[in-house]
């Protein structure tokens, strides 16, 4: 399922920050210590482990792979505004 996300600050999704709050990009070796997340969310796409996009989204608020999505009114405006169709 495709996430509803806000990125941090850091420019690296809120996977890279668990619970304990330190960014753990070791890619980039981000010093970011604490999630802080842009206002505006973004959707995270998803792919099977084929390599097939998943286009379903996860609606706000629901848990997916262990960890809840956020549900704030931007978070609703773009879930409706992208699983609305093109009606
Ligand atoms: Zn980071
Ligand atoms: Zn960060
Ligand atoms: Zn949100």
């Amino acid at each position: 399922m495709a996430l509803i996300i806000h990125r941090c600050t850091c420019g690296h999704t809120p996977t890279r920050h668990p619970a304990d709050g330190a960014c753990r990009d070791s890619l980039r070796a981000c010093r970011c210590t604490t999630y802080k997340p842009v206002e505006q969310p973004e959707l995270l796409p998803t792919w099977t482990m084929f390599g097939v996009p998943i286009p379903e989204i996860t609606p706000p608020g629901e848990r997916s792979d262990h960890r809840a999505t956020c549900a704030c009114a931007a978070c609703q405006a773009l879930y409706a505004e992208l699983a609305g169709g093109t009606s």
